[in-house]
């Protein structure tokens, strides 16, 4: 995980994350309002550059559970 200091960034009324779109108060080296996290999984080269909705494409690459029928124990989905 990369290190960002964010100790001289400043906080602000909530306005769209520049990465998700999601309200955030954070703002980013360039004044941007974005996510500590999104920044984070930005420089961490997780999701790409300032098109917003690339952050919530990486939790809909999350993996599902296998279901499991209990009585064969066989995945059926
Ligand atoms: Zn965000």
């Amino acid at each position: 995980m990369a290190f960002l200091d964010w100790s001289d960034h400043n906080v602000g009324r909530p306005l769209p994350c520049r990465l998700c779109g999601i309200p955030a108060m954070l703002r980013d080296e360039k004044n941007r309002p974005c996510h500590m996290t999104c920044a984070h999984a930005q420089a961490d080269g997780l999701i790409g550059g300032d098109d917003q909705g690339d952050a919530l494409a990486v939790v809909v690459q999350m993996p599902t559970a296998p279901v499991i029928d209990l009585h064969t124990r066989r995945r059926i989905a």
